[in-house]
């Protein structure tokens, strides 16, 4: 392991393009400048605008060359980092590698430039791509009915919790509570909120599960259902699940599965088949999307019969070979975004899942639980786990044991100065200083043998030398910053 002193890369300083050179009097250059707004407005006279609004002094735009441009915005690109870059075990985001094949596929000009106003005759491939691809997730997660509209897994919970509360409004049946573990995501609490529901949080036993005699000492019929991931957030399958949703079901309640960890289970277990009711599908964790700069994403929403109804507008649907759109549902919880959804996205999940078949995706989600396993054997010994027998596609430490000046915000601030991007932390709130691996099946042994590396040596230096955890990371652009408040007084604004 090179001590990270080794990996010295070029690190330019890089001024704000207003700072490159302020007020420097326009003159050529061999690199071509960009003539700016205030010299053309100025050459555009006489101007039809009136001149009540014209400005007086001309903008304050710096006045650089296309090449300074370039370079300034190349240069901060090369500051970023992610998953094509390296390793990034960012737990519950399944940050894996999307294979090219699919970038190429959305890329073909019958998907990348068709219109969403095209009438469905003119777009039948389009509309059988989708139609495949909300069959096959139908399949994936043993549900009858799938939606793609939704745009983030966030959102496709929301259209599930809106679902459940048509079904049960439509039996003249308003219930007003939802029932959460105390392990979950904070878009699960979120979304029952949004969609007017009281959040009623359920303790999780020191195992890490939930208890199906707990659910049912909080179930009564004002609870509209419970909302649950699987495995939950600590990596945990959870094996009660199906009298869980017993319980939950025998009150007349419905069970919301958040989909997000499907990693776990794809192509071995079905969602539909535990007693999960909705679940929704975050294509671009699961199923092969660039992630993490804030999207497109896509998170399809998949319902077991009883809710098909409620399924958001337009479905796609297939009449002798003939694929349209089908508006006419009365009791649909309406449309939920704009024209079908993030249709990129969709032909990348497509062709992942065509690529993979159910065999590769079994098989894929096999070597994500054996990753996050072999982290976690070969790292017990030096990281506390709170949970330490067989997890699933990931896994929490905690920060106990740790010398009490060390936290695991320094773990994962030293982690970049080794290269690395570093863990989820302080999530699940369940796990104390939590720091939340999730390797991904993407990963090879070598990639993860120095993972275990780095933190077999971060162990050590918390014992032996706190300080270099204290003050990392120490090799990126920009040091530790005050997070607090960079959020409370963020500077929006250029001062010269
Ligand atoms: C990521 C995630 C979500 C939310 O999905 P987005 O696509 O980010 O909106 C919900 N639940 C879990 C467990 C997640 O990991």
């Amino acid at each position: 392991m090179n001590p990270p002193g080794k990996r010295t890369g070029l690190i330019w300083d890089e001024p704000l393009l207003f700072e490159l050179h302020p007020d420097q009097a326009p003159e050529p250059t061999l690199g071509a400048r960009v003539p700016s707004p205030a010299r053309s407005a100025q050459s555009a006279q006489p101007s039809t605008i009136p001149s009540a609004l014209l400005r007086e002094t001309p903008p304050r735009i710096p006045d650089l060359s296309e090449p300074e441009v370039l370079r300034h915005y190349s240069r901060l690109s090369s500051w970023n980092y992610g998953v094509d870059q390296g390793f990034y075990p960012l737990g519950s985001c399944t940050m894996k590698h999307n294979p090219r094949l699919n970038e190429a596929v959305a890329a073909l000009p019958g998907f990348a430039f068709i219109h969403p106003e095209q009438p469905a005759d003119q777009v039948q491939g389009a509309l059988r791509l989708m139609h495949e691809l909300a069959r096959a997730l139908a399949e994936i997660s043993g549900m009858d009915a799938v939606s793609l509209q939704p745009a983030a897994g966030a959102h496709g919970e929301l259209c599930g919790m809106l679902m459940i509360r048509a079904y049960h409004q439509a039996r003249g049946d308003a219930r007003r509570k939802v029932l959460i573990p105390d392990t979950a995501h904070g878009t699960n609490p979120a979304s029952s909120a949004l969609a007017g529901y009281e959040v009623v949080e359920v303790p999780t036993g020191p195992d890490g599960l939930l208890h199906p005699d707990t659910v049912a000492e909080f179930m009564d019929e004002s609870v509209a259902g419970l909302m649950l991931t699987n495995p939950n957030t600590l990596g945990l399958f959870e094996s009660y699940i199906a009298e869980v949703a017993e319980a939950v079901h025998k009150k007349g309640g419905l069970v919301y599965g958040d989909g997000a960890n499907l990693n776990a289970l794809m192509g071995i277990a079905r969602p539909g088949d535990m007693g999960i009711d909705v679940i929704q599908f975050n294509l671009h964790k699961t199923f092969s999307t660039p992630h993490g700069g804030g999207g497109p994403g896509a998170g399809p929403v998949g319902v077991k019969k009883h809710l098909e109804p409620y399924l958001p507008v337009p479905i796609i649907t297939e009449r002798q070979g003939r694929y349209d759109y089908d508006w006419d549902r009365p009791q649909s919880i309406g449309k939920v975004g704009q024209y079908y959804g993030n249709f990129g996205v969709m032909v990348r999940a497509g062709a992942y899942i065509r690529r993979l078949g159910g065999q590769g995706l079994a098989e894929a989600s096999r070597l994500a639980i054996l990753n996050a396993n072999y982290l976690r054997v070969k790292l017990r010994d030096h990281f506390h786990l709170p949970h330490p027998d067989a997890c699933l596609h990931e896994c929490v430490f905690s920060d106990k044991g740790l010398p009490s000046e060390v936290t695991t915000l320094d773990l994962a601030k030293r982690l970049m100065d080794y290269g690395f991007h570093p863990p989820t932390i302080y999530f699940p709130l369940v796990v104390h200083g939590a720091l939340m691996v999730e390797p991904t099946e993407s990963e090879s042994k070598e990639t993860l043998d120095q993972f275990i590396e780095a933190m077999v040596q971060i162990s050590r230096e918390a014992r032996e030398n706190p300080d270099l955890l204290q003050s990392a990371p120490q090799r990126t652009p920009v040091g530790r910053l005050d997070e607090v408040r960079a959020a409370r007084k963020p500077i929006l604004r250029w001062q010269p």
